[in-house]
């Protein structure tokens, strides 16, 4: 195997606000040794599944929950939002809109990082059987990726728990700017479901529309901690992963069982699963090849063909 590709020159410092760095976890420099196995495992691979986490997209300034050190568990006291306190509780969701309505402009706008460009390329060129993403930021969509599956669905779609109806977020923010019309209030940091931080007072004067349709509540289109992911979409995933002859894992550490029970029916099948994380994760033991590198620094160096 020619490694004439390292020469390439690449950048992988996109965050616009310089908070790139942040959210990165620290990491080892790169070994020419483990790209080269890499390079193998891809080069090997013809039914490549690819399933990404938040650790892809910390190099797009989107902090993750649980990095050591730069995660927000890490950081701060703050926990994700339950399902259930979401559906229950019309302050919740109060408390919950009023907060994504903040972050909502700085959250849209995160841009794919190298990471994300390099798998919509290995999908271009065939390579890619299939992507499964954790994340809900649609960076891979931006980035082009046509053949995936968003496990836990995405921040820029909004559901209506009545009636069904899926509409833009896009569309929410005018809806919302129409009701609050003075209403402002500073993001104080940017959660990985767009959760931003304020005070009570702001939350209570805020006005959340519902369903134009039907009334009914609404709830950004994806999963929840405490929920659980549509039967049909795991299925769905179980197929691409009985089609495919090998996995590898991007920027996760698999402590959430809905992505952690592909690796468990790769196993099963034998795949040889490939593991890009910094940090260790749930599934280090059954790798045969484990890199603890940034994605967006180690995926472009790697050649499809
Ligand atoms: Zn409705």
């Amino acid at each position: 195997l020619s490694l004439s590709f390292l020469s390439v020159p690449f950048s992988f410092e996109t965050g616009r606000h310089g908070s790139t760095g942040l959210f990165v976890p620290l990491s080892p420099p790169l070994d020419p040794e483990k790209i080269r196995e890499l390079q193998c495992f891809i080069t090997l691979s013809k039914k490549l599944l690819v399933m990404t986490g938040a650790g892809i997209s910390t190099e797009s300034g989107i902090p993750d929950y649980r990095s050591e050190r730069v995660g927000l568990y890490a950081r701060t006291d703050r926990r994700p939002i339950q399902h259930c306190d979401f559906v229950r509780s019309a302050q919740v969701r109060q408390r919950y809109w009023a907060r994504n309505f903040v972050g909502w402009p700085q959250f849209s706008s995160h841009q794919p990082n190298p990471a994300h460009w390099a798998l919509s390329n290995w999908e271009k060129l065939g390579k890619l059987h299939w992507l499964v993403t954790q994340n809900v930021d649609a960076l891979h969509t931006k980035a082009g990726s046509q053949r995936l599956t968003e496990l836990h669905g995405c921040m820029h779609r909004v559901l209506c728990l009545n009636c069904g109806e899926q509409t833009p977020r896009g569309m929410l923010q005018k809806r919302f700017q129409v009701l609050n019309p003075s209403w402002s209030a500073e993001a104080q940091g940017v959660a990985p479901d767009g959760d931003v931080f304020l005070t009570e007072e702001q939350v209570q004067s805020f006005q959340v529309p519902s369903c134009a349709r039907c009334g009914g509540p609404l709830k950004p289109d994806v999963v929840f901690f405490g929920d659980t992911v549509n039967p049909d979409k795991v299925d769905f995933v179980h197929r691409r992963v009985k089609e495919a002859d090998s996995l590898l894992v991007v920027g996760s550490s698999l402590q959430v069982y809905s992505g952690y029970r592909f690796i468990l029916a790769a196993q099963e099948k034998k795949l040889p699963i490939a593991i890009l994380n910094i940090g260790p994760t749930r599934s280090d033991d059954l790798a045969c090849l484990k890199l603890n590198s940034r994605c967006g620094e180690l995926l472009p160096l790697i050649d499809p063909h």
